[in-house]
């Protein structure tokens, strides 16, 4: 056999029995971090070593080390898994190796790309002419959008921010909720907007930005450029915010809308869930995460702007040694990065093996499983549900059964409870502070969660929950 024969065959048997071992391992990893540097810490070698035994050998030092996210009990943050085309789109991917920088340089990927941005476009309703580009994760697709955004807006005014930099310029102002997701800062932050730039408006009971505040907020600076930042389903609730009244009061003071959808856009595919999304598709630039409920791997972000000159001029890059294309689609005349993977193959490979049916399948089911989960938790005893879903988001509060506990003691009881669901190994769940108090987060995005998942998941914070009143002497 050949050395990259043996290489990918050895890969090739460690990936199905770690995706075969999914239904049966641990989900949190229960490596230490000493243990892991100590099976990882080789001294660098001088002599290579043969690439099978490196893949075999790598396998089973990391694997400890692992978390079990890719399978059905894994709940924490916003985690999606990979379908099976996604994931053999990425080890195609790989093999192939090729740079989705140019035309020139792949074809096929630029192509993939291309057509795999209108089918998005076509799913989530948002307009045809709109440009896309396909970034690390939701976090670059940010800071994507608004770079267009901050060249339209200073372009206004009379400045050319690309060129000339943004000492002197007018100061741009972003108005989010205060529920928006901080790589929202980030991206200001990185732009040159400056973090403190955003400012934090009122939401109302169920996190939506209320309509009030964006209007005095508007009025207090009629005239400065602004970007609004509106929720396609935050992170804590997956609360979304009114699009068909709030884009056409931001539009009419001249304001750029901006719509985190992280998760939330994909809602727009299910008759159940796409009223959400009314009106969303009137704003300037959406963001969203294939790696997310799409569940195509990590990294894969999409960044989508509707002023494609906009987008164009702030990240299109010309030099005497690429090769261009008139055409077709040159990646990097859209994407922050140079060189860098073709992440377009595993997003076509995800559409192609769901089709519209299955993306609203996947999102039905999901948010049913959100909702079993988040009320066969809230009959738990001492459990009490903060939130339960709209979408597939849910909150609960453990509460220290002890007779005099105040609030903080609910806290740091909901902390534990978390903590040893999660070393039990069985299922995984993360923390929030939401409106001032712990509660413990449900997010249910994965392909592979089923009814099965659900039902062992509750057992397992059942019996966390036992286990801990019982050490308490409740
Ligand atoms: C996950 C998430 C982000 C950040 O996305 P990355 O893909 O991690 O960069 C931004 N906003 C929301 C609402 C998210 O859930």
């Amino acid at each position: 056999m050949s050395d990259h024969n043996a290489a990918l065959d050895r890969a090739f048997h460690h990936a199905v029995s770690y995706l075969d071992g999914l239904a049966h391992r641990r989900v949190a990893s229960n490596a230490s971090y000493t243990g892991l540097v100590e099976k990882l810490d080789r001294p660098l070698p001088q002599a290579g070593a043969p690439a099978a035994q490196v893949i075999d050998e790598l396998a089973s030092d990391v694997a400890e080390g692992l978390v079990g996210s890719a399978g059905g009990r894994f709940f924490g943050w916003v985690i999606g898994g990979g379908l099976e085309a996604a994931v053999g789109a990425e080890i195609l991917t790989a093999v192939w190796d090729q740079n989705a920088a140019l035309y020139a340089c792949s074809p096929a990927a630029a192509v993939v790309e291309e057509i795999a941005g209108r089918w998005i476009l076509d799913l989530l309703e948002l307009p045809s002419a709109a440009s896309v580009a396909f970034t690390t994760g939701c976090q670059m697709a940010h800071v994507t959008a608004l770079a267009a955004a901050r060249r339209a807006l200073l372009l206004r005014t009379g400045w050319d921010a690309d060129a000339d930099g943004l000492a002197d310029a007018p100061r741009l102002r972003i108005l989010t909720s205060g529920e928006a997701h901080a790589s929202i800062a980030r991206a200001c932050g990185v732009l040159g907007l400056g973090r403190k730039s955003v400012q934090a408006l009122a939401s109302d009971q169920d996190g939506r930005l209320s309509e009030e505040s964006l209007r005095a907020a508007l009025a207090v600076a009629p005239t400065q450029p602004t970007v609004l930042v509106l929720q396609a389903a935050d992170l804590n609730i997956g609360a979304f915010d009114d699009f068909a009244t709030l884009i056409p009061t931001a539009k009419a003071a001249g304001a750029w809308v901006h719509v985190d959808g992280a998760f939330g856009l994909w809602a727009r595919t299910s008759a159940r869930y796409r009223h959400f999304l009314d009106g969303v598709e009137r704003a300037d630039s959406w963001a969203t995460d294939g790696h997310k409920w799409l569940n195509v791997p990590y990294d894969s972000g999409l960044a989508v702007v509707l002023d494609r000159e906009a987008h164009r001029g702030a990240l299109s890059l010309r030099a005497s040694y690429l090769t261009h294309d008139d055409t077709a689609r040159d990646q990097i005349d859209w994407n922050p990065e140079w060189s860098r993977r073709a992440r377009g193959f595993a997003v076509y490979a995800a559409l192609r093996q769901l089709g519209r049916e299955g993306l609203r399948d996947l999102v039905d089911r999901s948010c049913a499983h959100a909702r079993a989960l988040t009320a066969g938790i809230g009959e738990i005893a001492g459990a009490e549900v903060l939130w339960r879903p709209t979408l597939n988001q849910g909150l609960i509060r453990f509460s220290d059964p002890r007779p005099d506990a105040a609030e903080e003691d609910h806290d740091a009881f909901t902390d534990l409870i978390i903590t040893r669901i999660v070393s039990n190994g069985e299922a995984f769940f993360g923390g929030t502070t939401w409106r001032g108090r712990r509660a413990m987060r449900i997010s249910v995005c994965n392909w592979r969660t089923d009814e099965d998942d659900v039902r062992r998941s509750i057992a397992a914070v059942a019996a966390a929950v036992d286990r801990t009143r019982s050490d308490l002497g409740a």
